[in-house]
């Protein structure tokens, strides 16, 4: 049986390698399907789907969405949309805005704390990816505001931190419609510790498919907690590494590792294929 990872970011958000990279090391790894999540973008999903190492690997069209629902920030995946679909693009490019204003603000933030930094120093970090916290917390430390990027965050870019600071991203709902409606399937990125069991029922009320059991962040009990419930409530069942980047010592965290089993990749793009062909069912009648 072959292993998946569906989660992972390249240079289109906040990780160091890019898509043909992933695509190198995710077929040295002997993965047999992949999918390249980055946050509110597909960019990194499109150059690798155009690149000739994508005949090797299965690559399932994935993003990893930030999406307000009441006052929190929810970390949405989508699989198996079509990346073509104008409105997805169009929700995409949506956030990519909100991300930018909220970086305006965060550095505003900074600067009002006396920390020498601008906006125009954030975008160069950032480059042609879409903009995120990581590309301020690399200003930080290259600056020498700070030794570390961990720093960065435990000072300065927290969500608890930063909490008057809400992004102007679309909603749960209008997510999971526009997603839906392109044959997308949703699943609550790495639930852990973030949501009550009362919250995670609401969510999967208001059009979530699926939870990420399996993430780094999730030691063994909690992974059996959420597939429990996943298998309970007839859920699909996601996971993969959450890749960024390797770390200093070279290892590559969790990718390669912390994997799923192609049953559930099976479930997820039969439900999409489902989904697609009742919406052309619909169009046509
Ligand atoms: P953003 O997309 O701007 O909300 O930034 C979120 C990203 O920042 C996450 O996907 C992580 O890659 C990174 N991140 C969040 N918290 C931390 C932390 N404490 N240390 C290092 N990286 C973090
Ligand atoms: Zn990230
Ligand atoms: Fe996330
Ligand atoms: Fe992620």
């Amino acid at each position: 049986m072959g292993k998946a990872d569906l989660h992972i970011h390249t240079d289109a958000s906040d990780g160091d390698c890019t898509p043909y990279e992933i695509l190198e090391k995710a077929i040295e790894k002997g993965l047999h399907t992949i999918s390249i999540t980055d946050h509110d973008t597909i960019k990194g999903y499109k150059k690798a789907r155009n690149s000739d190492l994508s005949q090797e690997i299965e690559l399932l069209p994935g993003v990893e969405m930030s999406v307000r629902w009441g006052e929190k920030e929810v970390h949405l995946l989508s699989y198996c949309f079509d990346p073509d679909d104008e409105d997805v693009n169009i929700l995409l490019l949506q956030q990519s805005g909100a991300r930018r204003r909220r970086m305006a603000r965060i550095v505003e933030t900074l600067q009002k704390q006396g920390i020498d930094i601008d906006m125009d120093e954030v975008k160069a970090e950032a480059g042609f990816s879409n903009i995120g916290r990581p590309h301020a917390a690399s200003v930080l430390m290259n600056k020498g505001v700070v030794a570390s990027f961990n720093e960065a965050f435990i000072r300065y870019l927290s969500s608890e931190k930063l909490d008057h600071i809400n992004a102007e991203y679309c909603t749960l709902s209008e997510a999971i419609r526009v997603m839906k409606k392109a044959g997308g399937v949703l699943s609550l990125a790495h639930p852990g510790p973030l949501y009550s069991s009362d919250e995670i029922e609401q969510m999967i009320d208001i059009g979530v498919d699926g939870l990420e059991c399996i993430h780094p962040s999730h030691p063994y009990p909690v992974q059996k907690k959420f597939t429990k419930l996943a298998e309970n409530r007839h859920l699909m069942i996601t996971g993969g590494s959450d890749y960024h980047r390797p770390s200093k010592s070279g290892y590559e965290p969790y990718f390669g590792i912390v994997t799923l089993g192609e049953q559930y990749v099976e479930a997820l793009k039969r439900t999409s294929r489902q989904r697609k062909a009742l919406k052309n069912y619909g169009d046509n009648g």
